[in-house]
Parts: structure tokens; C-alpha cells; sequence
């Protein structure tokens, strides 16, 4: 159990729909008393709001309850409230401890552990008047961020209960990325497994292997210089197609246009797809791998949201993603079987197109 006494103040920050659904679980999980929380701030709950704005939120928030280098910040959400809040805390006069209590299956698998943080950001530019623009970006996922470990993460599978379908697929994804990168036998279980028995103990032995696989990982390579990148295993398309329906999304919103936006895992199980694709067509993955997982995405997920027509705009965000090591190249983590990772492959703007095409084609 987390020692709390050693912090001179305990903060907590969350997302509306935590706040609604199951603060109380969490804080029990924690074994926290409300009356050991300094103050909790409460923000707005979704990928749109992980961003410079709500960082600066919370930001204002500990400056304005004095927080110290000897306080303690907890998240108490999904994904965004961990990475979000994380960055802040590391940032924060150089860095206060933090913890995660992950609400989400994705936050538990993913994550809450490894030491990610960071936002989402749209670069703009200061013309010589002063005047600051739009540099002609759409959001780039991640693109601000540290390294930096919470002090401990706290799973409690309870704060599963309120979480819907939707999000426990997105959570999905991330556990067959794991598996994918892990055995054939990992992958087979995890693609039988029906999800209707989510609550089940079976379900409950996925999950912890899934996140034991995770830490293994970033034990042996916090920084992701190297052994780590594997993770990223259908994130180069999957954050491509994310940052694509976020950017619809805020240009939509103000039009009055329905909205588009998918769970990142959504994304994901998009971008695993497209890079099985890939992975068959560079590295040997066999035919197999990629239309099992076709028909899984098919029948859990749907078809992905684009068209061919998006092609140019992925492309683009594909260029400026993080994981690139040299101007204009797209890199990329293939399978050359399951279990088999290469990372750093170089993929030519080509093969992208083919690959977003076969997947507009399922
Ligand atoms: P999220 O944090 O937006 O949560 C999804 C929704 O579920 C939100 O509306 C939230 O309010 C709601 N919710 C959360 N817990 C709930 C519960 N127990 N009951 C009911 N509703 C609940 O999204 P997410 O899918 O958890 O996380 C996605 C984010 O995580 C993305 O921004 C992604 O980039 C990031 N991520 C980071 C890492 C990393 O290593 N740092 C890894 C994977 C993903």
C-alpha cells in the first residue's frame, strides 16, 4: 500500500465521467480517505481535452493550493487523465511525485505504466508582428511529453464495471498488440475469448498478463531507445487515423457537423491491421495472421473510418510522428511472425498507400 504520510499535501485530478461513475472505488482501492485529498480538480473527459490548455489547468491549480516538491498528485482516470496529469506532475517546479489509478481496461494494460506522458499539440507560428497562427498542422498525438515513472500504479479490475462495451474493446486492442508480439498461443486465446465474460476470472488472468508483458518490455528499455519501440506495433497508422478524426472533429464541432471521433483503441485495431498488411507484404507475416485479425476488426470494431481520400492528410501526420528517425521517412515496428518484432522498418509513402487502401477495401 502507497505510503500517503510522506507528502506535506495529496491532490487528485480527474475526468468528469470518473467523477460521475466511480471516484469512490478508486479512492477504496487506494485505501484513501476524501478527507486526506487536499483539493481535486475535475476536468472536461476525452482525447480533445489532452491538451496545453488543461496541462496549464492543472498547472494553476497546484500553484494555487500551494503545492510543494513534497506533494502528491493522483490520477484517477483513463489514458488521457494519466498522460495528461503525469506531464503535468513532472513538470510541475521540476517534478512532484504522482500516481495512476487507471480506470480503463486500456489505461490498466497501457497506459498508466511504463512512464509515457504527455499531450496531444497543434503547432502554430509567431509571425514577425506577433501575431501567432496556425502553422497548417493538424493535433499530432503525443507530440509533448516526458519520460518520467509514477510512483506507483494501482489496479483495481472493480473500476471495470462502469466502463461500456466500447471502451473495453479500445482496451482490447492494446491486449492484442501484446499478444501479437508475445506467442501464437497468446493471440489465439485472446482472439476466442469472448468478451461478454469481461467480468470473468480467465478475463481478469489476460489482463495481468498483458500488463507483466508491458513492464518486461520497458524494463528492459525505459527510454525506447531500441527493445521498447515494438510497442509501437500499429501505432504509426493507428495515431495517424486518430490525429486525422481529431482534427475533423474540432473543425466539425464548430460547424455543427456530426461528430466522427473513435477510442484510441479503435485506432489502433485500425493501425494493426494496415501494418499486419505491411508486415506481410515486407517481413513475411504470414496471410493467415492478417485476415484473422481482419475479420476480428470486422466484426468487433468495424470498418475503419476513412477513405482513400485521406490519404494525403496521413501521410502528412505520418511524416511528422515522433517515431521517425530521419526527415520525411515513415518508420515502423513490422511483424515477421508472431512473437518475431523488427522494428525501425522504413516504409515508402507507396507501401503507405497500399496498405490504408486494403484497409478501406475491408
Ligand atoms: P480516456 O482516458 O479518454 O477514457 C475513455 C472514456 O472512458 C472517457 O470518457 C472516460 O471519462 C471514460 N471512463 C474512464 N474510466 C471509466 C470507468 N471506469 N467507467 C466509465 N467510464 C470511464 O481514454 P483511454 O482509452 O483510457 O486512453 C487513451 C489515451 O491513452 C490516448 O490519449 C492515448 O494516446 C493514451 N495512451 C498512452 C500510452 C502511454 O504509454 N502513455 C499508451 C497507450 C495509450
Amino acid at each position: 500500500m502507497l505510503n500517503l504520510t510522506k507528502y506535506d499535501s495529496v491532490f487528485v485530478l480527474t475526468d468528469e465521467q470518473v467523477a460521475r461513475c466511480c471516484l469512490p472505488v478508486a479512492f477504496d482501492a487506494l485505501g484513501l480517505q476524501s478527507s486526506a485529498i487536499s483539493s481535486q480538480l475535475v476536468l472536461p473527459a476525452g482525447e480533445e481535452h489532452k491538451n496545453l490548455q488543461n496541462v496549464q489547468r492543472i498547472w494553476d491549480f497546484l500553484f494555487v493550493h500551494n503545492a510543494t516538491r513534497g506533494s502528491l498528485l493522483i490520477n484517477v482516470g483513463g489514458g488521457v487523465i494519466c498522460d495528461m496529469g503525469g506531464f503535468a506532475a513532472a513538470t510541475y517546479k521540476r517534478g512532484i511525485d504522482y500516481v495512476n489509478i487507471p480506470t480503463t481496461l486500456l489505461a490498466m494494460v497501457d497506459a498508466a505504466c511504463g512512464g509515457k506522458t504527455g499531450i496531444d499539440y497543434t503547432p502554430t507560428y509567431n509571425t514577425a508582428n506577433g501575431l501567432t497562427g496556425e502553422a497548417g498542422l493538424p493535433p499530432l498525438k503525443n507530440a509533448v511529453g516526458v519520460f518520467a515513472e509514477p510512483a506507483d500504479t494501482i489496479i483495481e479490475p472493480k473500476l471495470l464495471r462502469t466502463l461500456s462495451p466500447e471502451q473495453l474493446l479500445s482496451g482490447y486492442a492494446e491486449m492484442l498488440k501484446h499478444a501479437l508480439l508475445q506467442t501464437p498461443q497468446a493471440f489465439a486465446e485472446l482472439i476466442e475469448f469472448d468478451m461478454r465474460d469481461a467480468a470473468s476470472e480467465v478475463f481478469g488472468k489476460y489482463i495481468r498478463q498483458s500488463i507483466a508483458f508491458k513492464q518486461s518490455v520497458v524494463a528492459q528499455d525505459p527510454h525506447d531507445n531500441g527493445l521498447r519501440q515494438q510497442l509501437n506495433f500499429g501505432h504509426t497508422i493507428g495515431h495517424a487515423i486518430e490525429a486525422l478524426l481529431l482534427d475533423n472533429n474540432q473543425k466539425s464541432s464548430t460547424l455543427q457537423i456530426f461528430k466522427s471521433q473513435k477510442p484510441h483503441g479503435f485506432c489502433v485495431m485500425y493501425g494493426l491491421v494496415a501494418e499486419a498488411y505491411l508486415s506481410h507484404a515486407l517481413c513475411g507475416l504470414p496471410a493467415e495472421v492478417v485476415s484473422t485479425l481482419s475479420r476480428f476488426m470486422l466484426e468487433n470494431y468495424g470498418a475503419a473510418p476513412i477513405t482513400c481520400k485521406d490519404y494525403d492528410q496521413l501521410l502528412q501526420l505520418m511524416q511528422h510522428d515522433k517515431k521517425n528517425h530521419e526527415k520525411g521517412t515513415i518508420t515502423c515496428t513490422l511483424l515477421s511472425t508472431i512473437g518475431q518484432p523488427t522494428i525501425g522498418q522504413t516504409i515508402t509513402p507507396e507501401q503507405i498507400r497500399e496498405a490504408i487502401e486494403y484497409l478501406c477495401s475491408l
